[in-house]
């Protein structure tokens, strides 16, 4: 099956090797010196519900974590419980599957769950990690509504367990220095925001197309980065959405399964971004901010990296790191010693997105400007 991220990371790689004849990459050492180790701190010790291909990522980048271990699994399949055992070096008491996995709150070597389940998943997952009394980290969109999502924000609040979510962006060296650029008013007054994301997707009977386990097509799999991305770059909220949905396939995107939809938020001071997000067209991954004193483009903008662009002095050439090694270590300093991130990975930040998502499905179905209050 071709994925997203399989057409992403190709994506990705034919783009290197057709321009860029080197990558700096950061040697990702576990040394002392670096502030997020310690030897004498324990790890945030993570189990992985959820062993598809976004799991396999994860896992596969968390060998390389100064703060974040992987310790167990939860999976209801017995076959790859047993080889990530191996892979992992996982403790039989540490892995469980989706019946008896309540019984993860009598284990007090995890600490926090991440759940990579289908998106429709997320709230009762997430919520039965909370109740267990382990933090959780899910991955976007954090739910399938904004009911939901409050729900989840609530029950982990109730609990006491931080709800973080799986912005992988939010600690990518090259999108940080676009922010604190503009933060620092490089870009002069921010006036306008493009965001493109989408690739072709795949089989048909895969559950991004199924509207219960996804709660949408494409704009919650992949515009929800243009979504979140004008958010962090421009550095407001929008206050209003319009929306136009474009439907070739009306059998394979189905009722509740948007193909494309082209939308534009409106922010304060009348910034305006304007956005695609499609299951219908590949080589869309693509931002691009304008102020009075400048720019910034990138593209790759939110794959697996390396992100590349520019703004209007200079290259964005920071070292490519695994985005889940960085993700999984600051959330770790995160959960562990009450690190702030930079830009909020938070559950409030995740039901940020679950609204305007929200508002541009009435906006695209009702062809009204839609209010965000
Ligand atoms: P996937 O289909 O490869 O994996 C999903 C996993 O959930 C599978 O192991 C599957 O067995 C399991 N599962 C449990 N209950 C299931 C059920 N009832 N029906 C179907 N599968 C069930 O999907 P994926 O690509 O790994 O995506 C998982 C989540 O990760 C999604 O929420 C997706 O949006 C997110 N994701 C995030 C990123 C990112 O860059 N942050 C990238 C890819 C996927």
């Amino acid at each position: 099956m071709k994925t997203r991220r399989s057409f992403l990371q190709k994506a990705s790689i034919s783009a290197l090797a057709l321009s860029l004849p080197t990558i700096p990459m950061i040697s990702y050492s576990k040394t002392q010196s670096d502030p997020l180790f310690n030897q004498d701190e324990k790890p945030l010790r993570v189990a992985i519900m959820g062993l598809g291909s976004y799991g396999t990522r994860v896992a596969q980048a968390m060998k390389d974590c100064k703060r974040a271990k992987l310790v167990g699994l939860v999976s209801g399949t017995p076959s790859k419980i047993e080889s990530w055992k191996k892979e992992h070096n996982i403790e039989d008491k540490n892995c469980y599957n989706y019946e008896n996995f309540d019984q993860i709150k009598d284990n007090p070597d995890i600490d926090a769950v991440y759940v990579i389940t289908p998106n429709g998943l997320h709230k009762e997952h997430s919520i039965r990690a909370a109740k267990a009394g382990k933090h959780v980290i899910c991955e976007k969109p954090m739910a399938t509504t904004v009911a939901d999502a409050a729900e989840m924000i609530s029950v982990c609040d109730q609990m006491g367990v931080k709800l973080l979510i799986g912005y992988r962006m939010h600690f990518e060296a090259n999108t940080l220095e676009v922010v604190r650029k503009r933060r620092a008013g490089e870009f002069g007054e921010i006036k306008f925001f493009q965001g493109l994301s989408g690739f072709i997707i795949g089989d048909p009977t895969q559950w991004r197309l199924d509207p219960v386990l996804s709660g949408g097509g494409a704009m919650m799999d992949i515009g929800i980065y243009s979504i979140n991305g004008a958010r962090y770059m421009i550095g407001s909220e929008p206050l209003w959405v319009t929306a136009q949905e474009v439907k070739t396939d009306p059998v394979k995107f189905k009722e509740g399964i948007d193909e494309t939809i082209i939308f534009q938020m409106g922010f304060p001071n009348e910034v305006v971004a304007s956005c695609l997000s499609t299951y219908s067209m590949n080589y869309l991954d693509k931002f691009y901010l304008n102020g009075t004193k400048g720019f910034a483009e990138m593209q790759p903008s939110t794959g697996y990296g390396p992100i590349e662009g520019r703004t209007h002095e200079s290259p964005l050439d920071n070292p490519h790191v695994t985005h889940q090694t960085t993700q999984m270590d600051q959330m770790a300093a995160m959960i562990l010693d009450g690190k702030e991130a930079e830009i909020p990975v938070d559950g409030r930040e995740g039901l940020k997105d679950m609204r305007i998502i929200e508002a541009i499905f009435e906006a695209a179905k009702t062809g009204e400007k839609v209010a965000l209050v």
